[in-house]
């Protein structure tokens, strides 16, 4: 069963046409990100990486989104505006193929949080492009709660857990858990 709830979208949108690969949006979500917050400026940490090809003259910003386990199949190139970008260039999902949004300790996935809930703050790789490829815009709509999209997310969570403690100690701690409701 699913509500119904209001709910600000936020979007960037990325115009690889401005974009000329300084990579300073990198830096600012890696160091936004880090903790303590602005404490390091690794890029292999940011959460919007650049896809660079310079005999291609491709510089193109991708924004993590979704986790995927495997990879996919399509491997699509686009022809824009008479120039053809790589395979994946255009593709913001976590996925196995590429080293890329993936905290390099641990592998786990570093998805966009679109810096925080608050619609008013500006996300960091924003605010510092200064060639206008990233802009940031909000909308209101209507969506329906997903149970699936929770469900994912716990998914995620569970793996990296028992990757971490093994699922003999998590057995433990949900019984000791439910124990004390
Ligand atoms: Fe491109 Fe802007 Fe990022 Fe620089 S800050 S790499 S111009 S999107």
């Amino acid at each position: 069963m699913s509500d119904s709830v209001k709910k600000v979208i936020k979007e960037i949108k990325i115009d690889p046409d401005k974009c000329n690969g300084c990579r300073a949006c990198e830096i600012a979500c890696a160091a936004f990100h880090s903790k303590p917050k602005y404490s390091s400026f690794n890029p292999s940490r940011s959460r919007i990486r650049m896809v660079i090809n310079e005999i291609n003259d491709e510089w193109v910003a991708i924004r993590s989104s979704n986790f995927t386990k495997t990879e996919c199949k399509g491997r699509s190139r686009y022809i824009i505006n008479g120039k053809e970008y790589s395979e994946c260039s255009f593709c913001s999902t976590i996925c196995s193929a590429r080293d890329v949004f993936k905290e390099p300790d641990s592998d786990l996935p570093l998805k966009c949080d679109m810096c925080g809930e608050n619609p008013e703050q500006i996300p960091m790789c924003v605010q510092i492009c200064s060639r206008d490829a990233l802009t940031y815009s909000t909308r209101e709509e209507e969506v329906q709660e997903q149970d699936e999209v929770k469900w994912e997310e716990m998914k995620i969570g569970l793996e990296s857990l028992l990757k971490k403690h093994g699922l003999k100690k998590i057995k433990n701690a949900v019984i000791r858990l439910a124990k004390n409701k």
